[in-house]
């Protein structure tokens, strides 16, 4: 049995309905209140899965207010489930201020393990090293876009971007990394989701002008290779009884080198 907190955080989906715990179901139903951003879109996913839990809205400009409420409702010993729209709490969604003030009051908290853009983006992108740095919501001003990617050239960066500036922000970032290898991924568990690892102008030609839904993105580091190094993992790789095209696919993910030179390669070692 699993023990009992005063306040639980809750992932809730990012766009499959079904994208949900069982525990999280369990949670939201038993607890006495649900904290939600918009008591709307929530109440749309309390319907699905048939929670009658009330749920009130919790916001930047309420949430000193909401602090008062919460707060005497847990002095009264009933149970607060935190949700946000979308995926999980204080992910670039608010409770970050709620949870601190809780917590200073001695109220237990624990957050339920679930669905999150960045780590269902991140988990199904091929990365050189584990590690990765994730900014939240890339800064909007062309400057503050070029200083921070400028500091994390050697980096895995990951952000967020909504569609109508991730043209303009690809564009500055080409301005200052050149056109490096990126991944996007776009409208992730939902119907038409996609990702796409390619350089930047690729990326570009390839939604034309035209990109909709949620998008998270991710910069490879610069990560120059030299060509005895390439030959050396193209022949391992063929002993593994890679094709050529493999090796390039492979590669390619991995490495800033390009895809057609190293199917070259590869061939030319056959
Ligand atoms: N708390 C959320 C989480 O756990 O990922 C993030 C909330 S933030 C306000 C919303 C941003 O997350 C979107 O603008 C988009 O960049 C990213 N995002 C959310 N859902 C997504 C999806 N299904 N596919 C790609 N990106 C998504």
């Amino acid at each position: 049995m699993a023990r009992e907190f005063q306040l639980y955080i809750v992932p809730t989906p990012i766009g499959n309905l079904k994208d949900i715990t069982l525990r999280a179901i369990e949670v939201l139903k038993s607890v006495d209140v649900i904290a939600c951003e918009d008591t709307r879109t929530t109440q749309k996913l309390l319907n699905h899965y048939e929670i009658a839990t009330k749920c009130y809205s919790y916001h930047k400009y309420n949430e000193k207010e909401r602090l008062n409420f919460f707060n005497s409702l847990i002095s009264e010993g009933k149970k607060i489930a935190l949700v946000s729209d979308a995926g999980t709490p204080l992910i670039c969604d608010p409770g970050a201020v709620l949870i601190e003030e809780l917590i200073k009051d001695g109220v237990s908290v624990t957050s339920l393990p679930g669905a999150c853009a960045v780590t269902t983006f991140i988990s199904q992108v091929p990365r050189l090293s584990e590690e990765f740095t994730f900014i939240g919501f890339i800064p909007r001003s062309a400057e503050q876009i070029k200083k921070i990617v400028s500091e994390n050239i050697d980096k895995n960066l990951v952000f967020y971007e909504a569609p109508e500036r991730i043209f303009k922000t690809l564009e500055i970032i080409k301005s200052v990394r050149g056109d490096i290898k990126i991944a996007l991924g776009r409208e992730l568990s939902k119907l038409f989701e996609e990702i796409n690892i390619d350089t930047i102008g690729n990326v570009l030609n390839h939604y034309n002008g035209e990109i909709k839904g949620e998008i998270v993105c991710m910069l490879y580091p610069s990560c120059n290779i030299d060509d005895d190094v390439i030959v050396d993992k193209i022949k391992k790789l063929k002993n593994k009884g890679y094709k050529a095209k493999d090796c390039a696919v492979i590669l390619s993910s991995l490495y800033d080198y390009s895809k057609n030179k190293i199917y070259d390669l590869a061939l030319s070692l056959e």
